[in-house]
């Protein structure tokens, strides 16, 4: 076996780069470990600056040919990488599950159907991707989305191809071509990805990976003269450092960052489904940017709140995320864990006091935890902990739940547990926040935008608004013929 190709899962992956249809080793690679049990995965090629400009360059070449490709032909190319990911989903989510830890379950039942449909869905979109024409004292407006460029797409490991697919859709289907940057964590399946889009017969150097740090090789893409978009999803520091390095030719991007999202859970809510939908916020381990993780409840249902709470999150089971009964796998990394078990650590200090949790499971896991007694203005209330650790703070009225509610740097989701469609409306029309849920949660519909206010991102994504971004809208203003009406 070449010393590239690891076997994950019983599933083969390479570890190399995929730049200009073809696979390219680094000189060094890095170790990837899966968080179940720390065994190694693979040895993965360790991307340069060169590479990364190797990269660009392959999807400068590539770009002509694919801009001028027509729609249809995109779309149906599309199709077959959905129809490849459909075929290899299996493969797809043991291997996922090995790289970051996420259950298995939700794989193979949620995440892999959606990464196909994410390419479906833009294929779709990009068909039907039209502005009705209109005239200016007889002149013709006709608004086109033409193509940018090459396009920089930058994923964190929480839901790695997930993340990954729901950017590499819309900007293939915009015309442009990639390179997508997996997180040094969870590199594996977008190197499956790649390995799908060559088999659908994508052109070479349209869809390229490079992996490695984004210390190393940040820079080297997001500065890049030839890059048009960049599209990022991570951190709130490494978005400032994109942010910066982007400027030097100010090249559009997309931020979609961290949150500190509230569930607000008013007394005339259902409490059975406020508990269930304030359990849920631990999926993942917690590791979900749209999490709610402050649980704000309305003083007089508080008590009950807690006790049904309490109830459903000590039935949770905690292990293997390939166990069909897991309900919470381990956390990314033990470097993670460590932040994780330091926010809680100094809230605890700070005057905290756990209802449940607190505390590390061994080396990979964290307990879900509940912290009361924590400050508005306390780290734990204000900064994101990415791990499966809630506040509970209650409230006195409505006016307190949004002021609390929108109380902190960020802006990503917010959700809304009431009985009263009238006060539903009021307090979603006052929240702060790209994505607002009432009496549910995570229900995600590609039609929709999608993105932050504030610290959690610039600019928003999905839909019709996936090409508003990568692409360069044209408004191309025709003249009456002679003899035309000047109306
Ligand atoms: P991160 O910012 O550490 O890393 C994200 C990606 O950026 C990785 O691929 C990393 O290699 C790369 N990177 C690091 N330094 C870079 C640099 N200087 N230049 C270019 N790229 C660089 O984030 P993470 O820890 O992987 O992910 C967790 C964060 O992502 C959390 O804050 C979470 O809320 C956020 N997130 C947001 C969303 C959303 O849609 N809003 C979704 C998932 C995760």
């Amino acid at each position: 076996m070449s010393q590239h190709l690891f076997t994950v899962a019983g599933v083969e992956v390479d570890t190399r780069h995929h730049i200009g249809g073809a696979r390219v080793a680094s000189a060094e690679t890095f170790t990837d470990v899966s968080p179940i049990d720390g065994g190694v995965l693979g040895e993965i090629s360790r991307g340069t600056p060169a590479e990364a400009g190797a990269a660009v360059a392959a999807a400068k070449d590539a770009f002509p040919g694919w801009a001028a490709t027509p729609r249809a032909e995109r779309a149906r190319l599309l199709r077959a990488i959905a129809d490849g990911i459909d075929r290899r989903a299996e493969e797809l989510a043991v291997v996922e599950t090995a790289d970051n830890g996420a259950l298995l379950r939700s794989h193979r039942r949620g995440v892999m159907p959606r990464v196909a449909h994410n390419f479906r869905f833009f294929a779709d979109r990009l068909l039907a991707l039209d502005h009705e024409d209109f005239t200016t004292r007889g002149h013709t407006n006709h608004v086109t989305w033409d193509p940018a460029g090459p396009c920089v797409l930058i994923t964190p490991w929480n839901a790695p191809l997930m993340l990954a697919t729901w950017k590499v859709a819309p900007a293939l289907a915009a015309g442009n071509t990639v390179v997508l940057k997996p997180a040094e964590w969870t590199p594996l399946t977008a190197s499956l990805l790649a390995d799908i889009a060559a088999e659908a017969g994508l052109p070479a150097g349209v869809l390229n990976v490079v992996q490695g740090y984004g210390s190393e090789i940040g820079d080297a893409l997001t500065a890049h003269p030839d890059v048009r978009r960049i599209s990022f999803t991570g951190s709130v520091p490494t978005a400032r450092h994109i942010a910066a390095s982007a400027a030097a030719h100010l090249t559009p991007l997309s931020l979609e960052l961290g949150g500190k999202s509230p569930l607000l859970v008013f007394a005339d809510a259902d409490l059975d489904l406020a508990a269930d939908l304030a359990v849920e916020q631990y999926d993942n381990a917690g590791q979900v940017c749209l999490a709610a993780t402050r649980l704000l409840v309305e003083e007089s249902v508080a008590e009950e709140f807690t006790r049904r709470f309490l109830a459903r999150a000590s039935r949770l089971r905690q292990g293997d995320p390939r166990d069909e009964a897991t309900d919470i796998g381990p956390t990314i990394h033990p470097r993670q864990l460590e932040r994780v078990d330091g926010f809680v650590r100094r809230a605890l200090a700070d005057g905290a006091r756990a209802l449940i949790g607190g505390h590390r499971r061994g080396d990979r896991y964290y307990a879900p935890t509940l912290l009361t007694d924590v400050r508005q203005d306390s780290e734990i209330v204000q900064e994101e902990v990415f791990g499966p650790v809630l506040t509970l703070q209650t409230f006195g009225d409505e006016d307190e739940a949004v002021r609390l509610a929108n109380d902190t740097a960020y802006g990503l989701a917010a959700t809304v547990a009431t009985g009263d469609p009238d006060r539903a409306e009021r307090v979603t029309a006052r929240l702060v926040a790209g994505t607002v849920w009432v009496n549910c949660f995570f229900v995600r519909d590609l039609r929709a935008p999608f993105g932050g206010s504030r610290r959690s991102g610039i600019g928003r994504e999905g839909g019709t608004w996936s090409f508003d971004f990568y692409c360069d809208l044209k408004n191309t203003v025709t003249a009456p013929r002679e003899g035309q009406d000047h109306g």
